[in-house]
């Protein structure tokens, strides 16, 4: 017994018949004796779908009636999860974003939650009511309605299990779990049991979408323990916690980015400060640079290398070609980052020789390499992404 925070994603929700599922998922957990608290998300693609109708009538628009018109997203879904609920013969109700007293700051389309005043959870968990609170929302201090960023639902329910101090923080999805690879790419994938809030940091950077980075950094900050599992098929999944309570795994997963865009300057002048020069004009655009190499200069000449986003690679070399002279600059977008992670590799040398080998057994070529305390990532041609990705979970997941 306890209180349990229960989220639920847009395509656990998505028409009448799965929102009836999560009634029965809601209700089952609350006959058993636990206080409830469910955040939803908005129905299937209605927040794409919102988002369209703008566009149609205004690209421009202020963001402030953006926030408008996608709160109402999520109040589509609370009520009807709500009826779904009563029908079931429940004592329920919904709360939207500023009625479970989520306080934002002004960022409309981005706001972050400053606080949460918890009275009214607190008094309708008091009267024993199940709660349904809209996820991706809040109110700022003028009154005026924001949301959380896309995806921010994760986050709508891991603060209230922080403020709340909940037992349990459940975020229901359509896949099973965080597993070691995709596993509709990837045939050995395995489920994992388990994974530290970083190691997770590590693979949603890296393109394994399964819950939103913001929400486990606020997670890791509050000690809060998430349970990654399928709405349509509970059994349990994947527990994302501190790693003192686990055993190290030298690889907790692979995966791959093809949003990647390779920029190289060659014949670079080898003058004092030129990086600094490159980087912050990109910086100041705004433009996100990921891995960087610089080659050992020769006749007063070097080449630096560095990946981007995908979309950012055309602009990048835009502003490197108005401020550069005399050297070449091209951009390969058909490029992708395959990565490992595991917070074992710390304390395992050879880690990274294992997985060049196995790439060198497939053939495949490395363009460049980096690496940080609980990653190794290379760059490749895309092509060779999905057999790169298959022939390094073969090298570190044993087959069964
Ligand atoms: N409905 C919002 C979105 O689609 C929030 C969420 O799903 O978490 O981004
Ligand atoms: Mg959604």
């Amino acid at each position: 017994m306890g209180l349990i925070v229960q989220k639920f994603g847009g395509s656990s929700v998505a028409n009448a018949e799965r929102v009836m599922n999560v009634a029965r998922i809601v209700t089952d957990t609350y006959k058993q004796g636990n206080d409830v608290i469910v955040v939803v998300s908005a129905q299937g693609d209605t927040t794409d779908d919102l988002i369209a109708k703008a566009n149609e009538i205004n690209p421009n628009a202020h963001k402030r009636e953006m926030d408008q018109l996608l709160t109402a997203g999520e109040q589509i879904s609370i009520s009807l999860l709500a009826m779904a609920i009563e029908k079931l013969g429940f004592p329920v109700i919904s709360l939207l974003g500023w009625q479970a007293g989520f306080n934002t700051n002004s960022i409309y389309t981005q706001a972050r939650i400053k606080n949460i005043k918890p009275n009214r959870l607190q008094a309708e968990i008091a009267k024993h009511n199940i709660v349904v609170v809209a996820g991706f929302q809040g109110i700022n201090r003028y009154d005026d309605l924001t949301t959380l960023g896309r995806g921010g639902s994760d986050t709508s329910a891991v603060a209230i299990a922080a403020a709340l101090k909940a037992d349990r923080c459940q975020i229901f999805t359509d896949v099973e779990g965080v597993y070691t690879a995709d596993p509709r790419k990837v045939d050995n994938a395995k489920k994992l049991k388990e994974i530290t809030y970083d190691e997770m940091l590590e693979l949603a950077t890296l393109g394994a979408q399964v819950l939103n980075n913001r929400s486990v950094e606020m997670a890791k900050k509050y000690g809060v323990e998430l349970e990654v599992l399928s709405s349509l098929n509970p059994k349990p999944g994947t527990i994302v916690k501190e790693a003192a309570k686990m055993e190290k795994m030298l690889i907790r997963g692979v995966t791959k980015d093809k949003d990647v865009a390779l920029v190289s300057i060659l014949n670079l002048q080898d003058t004092p400060g030129i990086a600094f020069k490159i980087f912050s004009r990109l910086s100041a655009k705004n433009i996100n640079v990921d891995i960087i190499l610089q080659s050992f200069g020769r006749d007063g000449t070097k080449d630096i290398v560095f990946t981007v986003n995908k979309e950012n690679g055309p602009l990048a070399v835009e502003l490197l070609e108005d401020m550069l002279d005399g050297c070449r600059i091209v951009c390969n977008t058909e490029v992708a980052k395959v990565s490992i992670v595991g917070a074992g590799m710390e304390s395992h040398p050879g880690t990274a020789s294992k997985m060049f080998e196995a790439l060198y057994e497939s053939n495949i070529n490395i363009q460049m390499i980096s690496t940080s305390e609980i990653k190794i990532s290379v760059i490749i041609d895309a092509e060779d992404a999905d057999r790169a990705v298959s022939a390094v979970h073969r090298k570190f997941i044993p087959e069964d």
